[in-house]
């Protein structure tokens, strides 16, 4: 992550704990599938999430434990602590592949060659197969 995280929470009681929602903004260095450089991409991500209390709120005596998959603690001094959750949604809210831009070229798989920063004296490589082809048609003739 790079600079600061901005957002805005909002906190509902429900009958067994918590409902939070609310989205955070903040910018993180990626680097691309394609060109592995890195590169920075500002991100606005939305969350809700259910928090459960670990102790009785009253009598301070351990509750029972959830399934922490889902739900997130509510720790003993009953404090509501975000980052996991900010953290999960956010790698959530990642798509599979980054590229630092939508027409990004990539490297060139022989010679490694940014192509973003022109194009190398590579001959394309030929697919094997079609190089199987070739020469049958060149034996028919
Ligand atoms: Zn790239
Ligand atoms: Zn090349």
């Amino acid at each position: 992550m790079i600079g600061p995280i901005d957002g805005h929470v909002r906190m509902r009681r429900t009958n067994q704990g918590l409902l939070v929602d609310g989205w955070v903004e903040l910018t993180l260095e990626l680097s691309c599938n394609r060109c592995l450089k890195t590169f920075e991409q500002p991100m606005h991500v939305d969350f809700e999430e259910q928090f459960y209390p670990t102790v009785d709120v009253i009598s301070g005596m351990p509750l029972d434990p959830f399934d922490e998959d889902e739900i997130f603690p509510i720790d003993a001094h009953h404090e509501v602590d975000l980052t996991e959750a900010v953290r999960q949604n956010v790698l959530l809210a990642l798509p599979m592949v980054t590229i630092c831009r939508e027409d990004c070229k990539g490297l060139c798989p022989q010679c490694g060659q940014d192509l973003n920063l022109g194009s190398c004296e590579c001959k394309p490589e030929v697919d094997a197969r079609l190089s199987v082809l070739k020469q049958l048609l060149q034996n028919e003739m």
